[in-house]
């Protein structure tokens, strides 16, 4: 398939069940999602509607039980071990909302340690990580240790290493979710600039301040997504209601599908 138009995501009915002793969980029911080159989408929806699982299989963390999840116009399906693996290494970049950073690492060796399976001179690693701090403002702190930091900072040191590869895929799973609003608002920022700057971003966020950054707005509800509608500029603070309203409205979805059409 020629790349050029085609979704960065496309992900078609797609459904994912885990099953740990007699129990299956259905944490993706039938999921039909694409998401364009240069997209900037969040994913709102209630605790266990299944958007971190969403995340980790758009980052190739997990895979789907059934359906078709093509990304760059590949299945993913047909990519070997070694692919998968360098694909999450090479074009995605993850956030988490604990931020992940190896404890007994300094805040610089965090940053290189993905890109050194990349085949980088020391030198090239140490470069490009000391960009990515400089670049959310933590070049200051590249010898200390994670626990000598505060939450906003390592979130800043966890965006950093996301970054630092230049991924074409930023998947950020509630990033500000251990954050005050002031450290949050930072990392949005930085979020907002690398859309700018072209990559593709999805980000998994309940807090309507934050979503207003994105372009578009996916709603799941029960691993499946009920709502996806896009921002005209002069609609985003309309957009910012919808989403605190978004519990009470749940049911009335025939409503909400009316919805998609946009300008
Ligand atoms: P969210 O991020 O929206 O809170 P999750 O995607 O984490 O939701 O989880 C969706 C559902 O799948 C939940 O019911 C959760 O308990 C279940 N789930 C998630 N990961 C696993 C797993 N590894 N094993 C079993 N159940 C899981
Ligand atoms: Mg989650």
């Amino acid at each position: 398939m020629d790349s050029g138009f085609a979704p960065v995501i496309q992900l078609c009915n797609v459904m994912k069940v885990f099953s740990t002793d007699e129990i299956e969980t259905h944490a993706l029911s039938d999921v039909t999602l694409n998401v364009s080159r240069g997209e900037y989408v969040s994913i709102a929806g209630p605790s266990g509607c299944g958007k971190s699982t969403l995340l980790s299989i758009i980052g190739l963390l997990e895979s789907a039980t059934s359906g078709v999840y093509e990304l760059n116009g590949r299945p993913v399906t047909d990519l070997t071990a070694g692919e998968r693996a360098r694909i999450r290494n090479r074009e995605i970049g993850f956030i988490f909302q604990s931020f992940n950073l190896i404890g007994d690492l300094t805040v610089l060796e965090n940053v290189e340690l993905p890109l050194s399976y990349r085949g980088m001179t020391p030198r090239e690693r140490r470069d490009r990580a000391s960009e990515a701090l400089e670049r959310v403002g933590m070049g200051h702190r590249a010898k200390h240790v994670p626990s000598q930091l505060s939450g906003g900072q390592q979130q800043r040191v966890a965006v950093a290493r996301a970054v630092a590869g230049e991924p074409v895929l930023l998947l950020a799973d509630e990033p500000t979710g251990n954050l005050d609003s002031k450290s949050g608002e930072s990392v949005m920022e930085l979020l907002r600039e690398l859309h700018e700057s072209g990559a593709t971003i999805c980000m998994v966020t309940h807090d309507p301040r934050y979503a207003k950054h994105a372009t578009r707005h996916v709603h799941l509800f029960d691993g499946r997504v009920v709502n996806t509608e896009s921002d005209l500029s002069e609609r985003h603070q309309m957009h910012a209601g919808v989403l605190g309203s978004m519990e009470e409205s749940r049911p009335r979805l025939s409503k909400l599908s009316n919805d998609r059409s946009r300008g």
